[in-house]
């Protein structure tokens, strides 16, 4: 160290770094101890704080003078090429940003919103670049509406860590290819199953780039009861409409107890719902086709499913409702691909924790200027990456 200078009144330390005349400097390229060639300019970097000042080092980085390969700056031992800060302080921000918004970090730490997304952005990259080539077994292909409006990102999720392996703007085939470069061949042949939803340039991407896909595809049984639960909604309201004009109503404030899953109600929750459901009402007829078809899901033999589908087919087209016959039309066109849940038993429901990061995330979304940190921050707080700088 050369010299320290207290600047007070701005609450900011400085610290001049030097170096002893006869320091040998490894080369960047092959390592071999070299001598001094110059140095470069002056540059700054920002350090952990000594108390409550601003810790700023200063230095003049070496080139060493490699006989094999001319001129080079050193590596320096507290930065990383190109950061402004040291690599204590970007572990020290990254922590902080794992715990709290960029907002109260941007406060906490006196950085400004372009300091926070370099810092994540070098995060992700590390964490991306360390990511060792384990096996991936099952994945899920998930769209997520950006902002409101239409923008969607693609996101690849691995079922089994519960973590976010790749991000992509859009939801077209072209999003998903971008994907499977980022595997190892052994790591794409690995996959064993894919949960997605019934959504076709998703499937194409699939089909192109694993073998044997149409074994591997499993339609999401949560977005099945999506589609059959929005079935049994419109019935309902056109027949409350109907009934309420007759001063009946009985269907007044019960959309919900038609979409929710029967094992989430409590005893006497389902008591209460007994003469509803048990009626000769139209929706409790949709509603009960929509149960048999989940019924599908409980199955253990591929060929006990089929013949409830077929049974359940049957009955679904000749229920007279429109919007539960183009429901079970499109299950019986998908059926193969919803039949695989009985083999691999996936679900695109990722893990609860998960779940609640993307929410954050998204929540705090509107502090983004752009997609491409939208997509930092996914990584940065879904990736289950090991960002941290390694100390050299
Ligand atoms: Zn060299």
């Amino acid at each position: 160290m050369d010299r320290v200078e207290l600047k007070l009144e701005q609450g900011e330390v400085h610290i001049h770094l030097g170096h002893a005349e006869d320091t040998r400097w490894p080369c960047p390229e092959c390592g071999s101890e070299c001598g001094l060639y110059d140095h470069q300019p002056e540059r700054s970097w920002r350090h952990l704080d000594t108390c409550q000042y601003q810790t700023i080092l200063h230095a003049e980085p070496p080139r060493s003078n490699c006989e094999a390969h001319g001129p080079r700056v050193v590596k320096l031992p507290w930065a990383e090429a190109g950061s402004r800060f040291t690599l204590l302080f970007e572990r020290l921000t990254i922590e902080w940003l794992k715990a709290a918004s960029r907002k109260a970090v941007a406060q906490l730490l006196g950085l400004s919103w372009d300091e926070i997304h370099g810092i994540m952005e070098r995060a992700v990259a590390r964490g991306l670049a360390r990511r060792r080539a384990e096996p991936v077994t099952y994945i899920g292909v998930d769209e997520k509406a950006f902002r409101k409006g239409h923008h969607y990102l693609t996101l690849v999720n691995d079922l089994e860590r519960g973590c976010v392996l790749y991000v992509a703007e859009e939801r077209k085939q072209s999003s998903l290819d971008g994907f499977w470069p980022t595997l190892t061949d052994e790591q794409r042949d690995g996959i064993q199953g894919v949960a997605m939803d019934m959504w076709d340039p998703y499937i194409a991407s699939i089909r192109a780039h694993l073998a044997d896909a149409d074994s591997k595809i499993v339609f999401d049984k949560f977005h099945i009861a999506g589609h059959l639960g929005d079935a049994v909604d419109r019935v309902r309201r056109q027949e409350n409409r109907i009934l309420a004009s007759e001063g009946d109503p009985r269907l007044i404030g019960t959309k919900y107890d038609w979409l929710r899953n029967p094992a989430n109600f409590t005893r006497t929750e389902w008591d209460e719902f007994k003469a509803l459901r048990q009626s000769k009402l139209k929706t409790a007829r949709a509603w009960a086709l929509k149960e048999s078809a989940m019924g599908l899901f409980e199955f253990l033999k591929e060929s006990q499913a089929r013949k409830h589908f077929k049974f359940w087919y049957n009955w679904a087209t000749h229920c007279r409702l429109e919007s539960v016959i183009s429901v079970a039309k499109m299950l019986k066109g998908r059926l193969p691909n919803i039949l695989t849940y009985l083999t691999h038993r996936i679900t695109n429901a990722t893990s609860e924790s998960l779940n609640a990061k993307i929410q954050w995330v998204k929540y705090t979304a509107r502090g983004f200027r752009n997609r491409v940190n939208f997509k930092t921050a996914i990584y940065f707080h879904c990736g289950g990456l090991d960002m941290v700088p390694s100390s050299s």
